[in-house]
């Protein structure tokens, strides 16, 4: 297996493509810097930068258009790690629909490094003029060449406050320049001036990149600021959200030993998202790896609820689910919404409550009277059953997590125990 910063040597990009070049050197920077793969956490936008993320072997998180610097800082917020490295992709797109995000990292100097793919239109959506466009360059919706002037985010991020802002051609080897950013201790951003040569090349016939550069006053340079490094101080009032955080200690065995997916899913406003959330506590406090992620819709209290656990003894690198290996059904909405995996499971075991349809599935089917406890305790109960009858946790460590959460009063744990008397392993 490669264990450099990039997982591949091939590169998914059109031919010719500045952001091969900007990944090659990325690489390069952070192994000259001694960064292992894991030190790093790249964070990627919408666009087509952002397709980097399965050829790295960094951890990657990848967010919605324009966002990935606002999911930036909240990794620098908590992540105060010297020795750990947060570099967020973004194209001139995803910076000209999140500049305010860039702004309030830029003013509170966060420790982070902004890597901006400008090649002055959206490529992945075929070639839009964006807010970095420089006026008179033609794109698919500028033919006759974009007539506004384009935003300067080298001026803004400094006037914002980064401590190291620099912008530079994405010609040659530009590696030890990038060097430079990343070891900036605060919020460095650095634009990377390409060209697309899906669209910018083809609209821009014989236009050359530092021509256009010049052209639209966007020389290279590096503005600087005497700042501190901005340190997240937890108990702050204002900011404690962390400090509360109880941390798990493990003090019980599992059986359970190797990677294990389950998938609850019910209504919302049953209690699905804190039934998942004491299973997962519950398997720290086994000392197994967990991770879990919650999915329903905006509104409150309508529609489905559906969570996604992963248990591990070993470190979990993708958390992603397809096809669980249990799946946990509490209601109708819980069942529609998760039909499709359901289907889909080959083998494994399906708990459904007994009075929602059979879906057609090659899991083994546990029927049970989850919602006799009361629709809002139905995921709870699910996830006692499922501990008793498959063995893999003890379900007492369920039990010790929802005492150490404080909430035992408002909940029918003696009742459950009881219940649980007769179902067997
Ligand atoms: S469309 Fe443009 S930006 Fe996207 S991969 Fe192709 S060349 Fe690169």
């Amino acid at each position: 297996m490669n264990t450099g910063i990039l997982k591949n040597t091939q590169l998914p990009y059109c031919k010719g493509c500045g952001h091969d070049l900007i990944a090659r050197m990325t690489a390069e920077a952070l192994e000259k810097l001694q960064f292992k793969p894991l030190d790093v956490i790249a964070v990627t936008d919408i666009g087509c930068h952002g397709i980097i993320d399965k050829c790295l072997n960094t951890h990657t998180v990848h967010g919605l258009h324009g966002r990935s610097p606002a999911l930036g800082a909240g990794i620098s917020f908590g992540v105060d790690d010297p020795s750990k490295k947060i570099i967020v992709f973004i194209g001139d797109g995803g910076c000209t629909i999140g500049l305010q995000h860039i702004m309030e990292a830029a003013r509170l100097n966060l420790n982070m490094t902004l890597l901006v793919h400008n090649n002055m239109l959206y490529g992945m959506t075929g070639g839009q003029t964006s807010g970095l466009t420089p006026s008179g360059f033609c794109t698919t919706t500028s033919f006759d060449g974009n007539p506004f002037v384009a935003y300067d985010l080298c001026a803004l991020a400094h006037t914002a406050g980064a401590g190291y802002v620099s912008r530079i051609m994405g010609l040659g080897n530009f590696a030890d320049k990038l060097a430079e950013a990343f070891s900036y201790k605060g919020f460095s951003l650095v634009e990377v001036m390409e060209i697309c040569p899906s669209y910018g090349v083809k609209y821009n016939p014989g236009r050359k990149l530092k021509e256009i550069a010049e052209s639209a006053a966007r020389p290279e340079g590096t503005w600087l600021n005497e700042r501190q490094q901005f340190h997240y101080q937890p108990g702050k009032k204002s900011m404690d959200l962390l400090a509360e955080l109880k941390p798990v200690n493990p003090s019980m065995k599992a059986v359970l030993n190797t990677p294990t997916s389950i998938v609850m899913s019910g209504s919302a406003g049953e209690g699905v998202q804190l039934a998942a959330n004491f299973l997962a506590r519950a398997a720290m406090l086994c000392d197994l790896e967990v991770t879990q992620k919650g999915s329903y819709p905006v509104t409150v209290g309508v529609g489905f609820s559906t969570a996604e656990i992963n248990m591990s003894p070993d470190p979990i690198y993708f958390h992603g689910i397809g096809i669980p290996d249990y799946a946990l059904i509490t209601s109708v909405d819980g069942l529609a919404h998760s039909l499709k995996r359901i289907n889909g499971m080959t083998k494994g075991l399906l708990f459904i409550d007994e009075s929602l349809d059979i879906p057609d599935t090659g899991a083994t089917i546990i029927r049970h009277d989850f919602r006799s406890m009361g629709a809002r305790n139905a995921s709870l109960f699910s996830a006692f059953v499922f501990a008793k009858m498959t063995g893999l946790l003890p379900v007492e460590s369920l039990f010790e997590i929802i005492n150490q959460s404080g909430k035992q009063k408002k909940l029918p744990v003696e009742k459950i125990r009881e219940r649980l008397r007769d179902i067997k392993q």
